[in-house]
């Protein structure tokens, strides 16, 4: 019987491996379907384009060694405090400290190339399906399956589109459209789509590339590193308050400035905010938070700059009415912001939207929890609900304490746990936890 069975071996589920073995807590068995366990989605790329948009210096993934990053990259690449390191080196450090930990404790870390389709309860433990039909049994499950995949947008039919769709940009590495000159529309203007673009671009794409969202905002740039005050007091948790707050403090300090030092109470206002209130924010303030919360690393800006200025990347305002399947890739129609209406022949569509919601998700193993009853989808369906601690909460409101879900899935339950520097707390905590660690004073973060 495994003690802790962690489902995902992507950033939080490898970290939560790490930090088990450094809390000298319970034997662990992690699952890995897919990339190498210890890279995950963000970190598996081979591209040198794709920056980190965090600083070295931030980008520890021990939150109680802040440096240690910075030291590490230090070593292996020369990497200065403020630079933006390629993913892919982020991802040799994610994997040596995986590496590290098992040849510290092989009896107690073992890692397993599986997908897990299914999650039963079976008296007081869970009985885990596989996909090649093996079974296994855990006393405590943790879900680290990071970012649902995307959903098609409204106006869109994948079925008809055919390959001139494609539905996930990390899917084999992004793909050219099949004439190399003719147009690529990227659904998105976030992280995603400068990815995608840069991806494009890198793999001799030499048409122009197309990135369509509703209000055409593409992220901010990260400024030269300034120190940001802590907060003394928070706004009150609405939205209205918040943005308020923003402004004034953005006059004082400067924009940057201001979202970083509300950074620490995010996930504080998210949980104290009502229902409506969050809805509220998704609707209105999301993506100007989004923009500014999310930056790109300014060698990245640089070279949209370049791309735009090039005629190479367009980015417009508006929404997709229809598109159908043409010889030669798609044709949509489009309505731009100002309301006029335009025609765009494109060799492929690349769906840059970001993860879909968790209810209409079709993935098995999700399907299992909220099927079998054993989970339900957070308020907003965004991922799972969890409470405080992480543990999953079931159909009937009450938490599972032999269950529990790190990262990305938990999106609707505290709203930042996508960005490293929140998801070390997150893995950090729930290791302690399950260690036994947090009863011991002193050390907590
Ligand atoms: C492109 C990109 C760039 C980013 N850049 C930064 C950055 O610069 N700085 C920063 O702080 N944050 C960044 N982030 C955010 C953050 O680091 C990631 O969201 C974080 O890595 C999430 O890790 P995860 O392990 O939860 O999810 P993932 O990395 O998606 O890993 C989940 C893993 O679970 C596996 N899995 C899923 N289902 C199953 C199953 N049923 N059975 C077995 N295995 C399964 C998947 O194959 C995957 O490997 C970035 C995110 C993305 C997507």
């Amino acid at each position: 019987m495994i003690d802790v069975a962690i489902i995902g071996g992507g950033f939080s589920g490898t970290l939560l491996a790490v930090n088990l073995v450094r809390h000298e807590g319970p034997s662990a068995l992690l699952f890995e379907r897919n990339h190498k366990a210890g890279l995950g989605l963000a970190y598996s790329t081979s591209s040198n384009s794709h920056l980190l948009n965090v600083r070295a210096a931030n980008m520890s993934a021990l939150p109680d060694d802040p440096g240690h990053f910075e030291r590490w990259a230090q070593a292996e690449c020369g990497a200065e405090r403020t630079s933006f390191v390629p993913r892919a080196t982020y991802g040799r450090y994610l994997n040596s400290l995986l590496e590290e930990a098992r040849a510290q404790a092989p009896h107690q870390l073992t890692v397993h190339a599986a997908e897990v389709i299914g999650i039963r309860p079976e008296g007081e433990h869970f009985q885990l399906l596989f996909a090649n039909g093996e079974r296994q049994q855990a006393r405590r499950v943790v879900l680290a399956t990071g970012n649902l995949p995307a959903r098609a947008p409204a106006g869109l039919d994948p079925a008809a589109l055919g390959d001139a769709y494609c539905n996930d940009p990390w899917e084999g590495e992004l793909m050219p459209p099949a004439g190399p000159d003719s147009p690529v529309l990227l659904i998105g203007t976030g992280l995603t789509a400068i990815d995608a673009a840069l991806l494009l671009r890198e793999a001799g794409h030499g048409g122009e590339i197309v990135a369509l969202s509703r209000r055409g905002l593409i992220p901010r740039v990260h400024g030269a590193p300034e120190p940001v005050p802590p907060l003394p007091e928070a706004p009150a948790a609405d939205t209205l308050s918040i943005l308020r707050h923003l402004r004034a403090q953005a006059k004082k300090i400067g924009w940057r400035a201001a979202v970083d030092q509300l950074r620490p109470h995010t996930q504080d206002l998210w949980r104290r905010m009502p229902l409506a209130e969050k809805q509220r924010f998704l609707r209105h303030a999301r993506v100007w938070w989004d923009v500014h919360r999310h930056r790109m690393a300014p060698e990245v800006a640089g070279q949209v700059k370049h791309m735009v200025a090039a005629g190479d990347l367009r980015v417009i305002a508006g929404r997709i009415l229809s598109a159908e399947r043409t010889e030669t890739g798609a044709r949509l129609e489009i309505q731009r912001k100002d309301a006029s209406t335009q025609t765009l022949k494109v060799g492929r569509i690349v769906n840059c939207t970001g993860p879909g919601d968790v209810a209409r998700s079709a993935q098995p193993l999700i399907r299992s929890l909220l099927d079998g009853g054993l989970a339900r989808p957070d308020e907003l369906g965004m991922g799972l609900e969890t409470d405080h601690l992480g543990r999953v909460i079931a159909p009937d409101g009450a938490p599972n304490s032999s269950l529990f879900a790190v990262g990305p899935l938990t999106r609707g339950s505290f709203w930042e746990t996508t960005a490293v520097p929140d998801i070390r707390r997150q893995v950090w905590s729930l290791a302690r936890m399950l260690s036994n660690a947090h009863w011991v004073g002193g050390e907590g973060l």
